[in-house]
């Protein structure tokens, strides 16, 4: 059985006995609640996020350092920085344009009142970081430090700067890209490892999901929750594929399909930051772009590439809006594209920060940042599809890009078998 396969049961079966134990409602301090259900699951899918977070840096630093020191050889580091970001700064503001028509065409807000939810009171939003501090800190004072605290920005920097050394370093560069190479190897190694546990992290994921996510919050926000997600479902099944159809000349059905993996432990984790080892390798082994490319598009996409959270964050907008009965006009929408696209490049690659970095918005077009509140309590299941959306956008982009740099390795593209994860050996 493929790996998809044993993901997608791990997180069914995880869901069912999820719900099946809200359902039974046991008491806290019952057995199987304490030993099990906040036990032994907790710990198992903390312990797959864990597995996963620790391999960001030491991949990220070894496979980007190799990837621009064979780019500068060639001269293409600064061609590729430039589609790249030009690209994803364009699927995000398609992104935030995608939302903001549908949500003005279905008017979740203008329902909202009467479906009884209440007028939040209370809910202090956290400041957001401003765009020039964003900026400012790529450049890291101290990369250990960098590393140290996870800034992956500040990682890719030096990364980068690494490896445009190295390529100019003579043969010292040369001997150190050579160990570089072959850690590369290792770290790549240890990710397939790893993504072989995702069926029963995700499973263990799942069923936490399905312990305490309320249903009632939905209901009461539907008409919300329905736009964001047919605005999600609509930028992954429309504009990625239009992209790598017109682009780049791809089927995108074949995209799709190789990137179930990422998605699945993006939608499990809640974290496109998380997810990085898996998207990284998926892009690599199975969509077949090569290390050059997706070391540098993959990492840098990842924390500054959310579609989905733009999505959420144009609905969200327009939403709160009409609840609080304030009109967008024309500047105002194309203020919220603009700081939406940004706010999205500002949120951290962790669970959740989309809507605090919604902050950012509402203040620009001066709408109450309590309306957060309004939206916080079906924010966990978007944040886990938004997510799925982000990961693939950051896929979809270094593919294109590495098609267009001759970078793309068509015999893997189309192979449906390649870097198929296999069942481990069990003889
Ligand atoms: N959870 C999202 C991610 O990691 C970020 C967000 O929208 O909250 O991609």
């Amino acid at each position: 059985m493929n790996l998809t396969s044993r993901i997608l049961i791990g997180m069914g079966s995880g869901l069912l006995l999820g719900a099946f134990l809200q359902w039974l409602s046991l008491p806290a301090d019952h057995f199987i609640s304490t030993f099990f259900t906040f036990g032994l699951i907790d710990a198992g899918g903390d312990l797959f996020i864990t597995l996963l977070k620790m391999m960001v840096v030491p991949l990220v630093l070894v496979s980007l350092t190799c990837g621009s020191a064979s780019l500068g050889a060639t001269g293409k580091v600064g061609r590729l920085g430039g589609k790249t970001i030009g690209l994803y700064l364009l699927t995000t503001a398609a992104a935030v344009t995608l939302a903001l028509s549908l949500a003005l065409i279905i008017n979740p807000g203008l329902s909202a009142s009467d479906q009884g939810v209440a007028e939040s009171t209370g809910f202090v939003a956290n400041e957001a970081p401003s765009i020039k501090d964003t900026l400012v800190n790529i450049i890291p004072s101290n990369p250990i430090t960098a590393m140290a605290e996870g800034k992956m920005l500040q990682v890719i920097a030096f990364a980068v700067l690494l490896g445009l050394a190295m390529s100019k370093a003579g043969e010292a560069g040369a001997r150190v890209l050579a160990v570089f190479d072959d850690l590369n190897s290792i770290v790549m190694k240890l990710v397939t490892m790893l993504i072989q546990l995702a069926p029963y992290g995700v499973f263990c994921l799942m069923v936490t999901l399905g312990v305490t996510v309320g249903l009632e919050e939905i209901t009461k926000l539907l008409t919300y929750f329905v736009t964001v997600v047919l605005a999600l479902l609509l930028h992954m099944t429309l504009v990625y594929p239009a992209l790598l159809r017109f682009l780049a000349g791809l089927n995108p059905i074949t995209y799709l399909k190789k990137m179930r993996e990422p998605m699945l432990v993006a939608f499990s984790s809640s974290s496109s930051g998380a997810t990085l080892p898996v998207t990284l390798r998926t892009v690599e082994k199975r969509v077949g772009v090569s290390n050059n490319v997706a070391s540098f598009a993959v990492p840098l996409g990842a924390t500054i590439n959310m579609d989905g959270t733009a999505i959420m964050q144009g609905v969200a907008t327009v939403f709160i809006a009409q609840f609080y009965g304030f009109a967008l006009g024309p500047e105002q929408l194309l203020m919220v594209i603009l700081t939406a696209t940004l706010a999205s490049i500002g949120t951290a690659a962790v669970p959740g920060v989309g809507l605090i970095m919604l902050a950012m918005v509402l203040g620009q077009v001066g709408l109450p940042l309590e309306g957060i509140g309004l939206i916080i309590g079906v924010d966990r299941l978007l944040d886990m599809l938004r997510t799925a959306v982000n990961v693939t956008g950051d896929g979809a982009v270094a593919t294109i890009v590495a098609k267009s740099e001759g970078e793309l390795d068509l015999d893997v593209f189309h192979d449906p078998e390649a870097g198929w994860v296999v069942e481990p050996d069990h003889h």
